[in-house]
């Protein structure tokens, strides 16, 4: 089970959390220049590494901040913790 220590109700159990995406996805800065393959992609595949990944989560069922979290995503092992993106 995932433990996110949320800035302002600490360590929480991953189930108090909604999963928010990937954190950063950035948009290309001209979608008409993008193929119809990659635009898809873009909008359809989260990216899945072996590796540090940034994703956000929402505390549901705490405070309801909207977190940026660092994580391992074969260790699950969580390195930062913070607000906003
Ligand atoms: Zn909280």
């Amino acid at each position: 089970m995932l433990v996110l220590d949320c800035p302002f109700c600490g360590p929480r159990n991953e189930s108090e959390f909604a999963y928010g995406g990937p954190a950063l996805a950035p948009r290309p800065a001209d979608p008409s220049a993008v193929s119809d393959a990659d635009w898809v992609d873009w909008l359809t595949v989260p990216p899945n590494p072996m590796g540090e990944v940034e994703e956000r989560w929402w505390h549901l069922r705490g405070c309801g901040a909207w977190l940026t979290v660092r994580r391992h995503t074969v260790t699950h092992a969580v390195t930062e913790v913070r607000l906003g993106r």
